[in-house]
């Protein structure tokens, strides 16, 4: 098995953070080879996901449309006041795989991968093993 994890720091309550450089140096430190890059996010009020890394307008309207479909003042039961940063994690997953070929991410041509920080700032981990 090989893999690893490391750490990012988010600096505000909600982003998208374009993690593919940390994930492409990883594997070519590791020599990765070909496979499936399986990426894991631990934490309950942050995701993961694929989109577009060329206009960060994208990353703009998800947020914002996350904000508006997820109301903050909806009467939650969980009383630590984050129930809509547990909703928009469950909404974004809590993994991505992508295919590897001679130790690279095969992403098309527009696609980063981002971890979504719903409930920062904070530092958070991200894993990931290569099958
Ligand atoms: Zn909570």
């Amino acid at each position: 098995m090989q893999g690893g994890e490391f750490s990012i720091s988010t600096s505000r309550r909600m982003d998208l953070i374009d993690i593919t450089p940390q994930i492409s140096q990883a594997l070519l430190a590791t020599g990765a080879g070909d496979g499936l890059c399986f990426i894991y996010n631990p934490h309950t009020t942050a995701g993961l996901t694929i989109n577009e890394g060329a206009d960060p307008a994208v990353r703009d309207d998800i947020l914002a449309v996350f904000k508006q479909i997820i109301p903050q003042d909806y009467p939650y039961k969980h009383l630590e006041g984050n129930s809509p940063a547990h909703i928009m994690s469950s909404l974004m997953g809590s993994s991505v795989t992508v295919i590897v070929e001679n130790d690279l991410l095969r992403l098309g041509t527009w696609q980063k991968i981002y971890f979504c920080e719903f409930d920062g700032p904070r530092t958070r981990k991200v894993l990931w093993r290569i099958s």
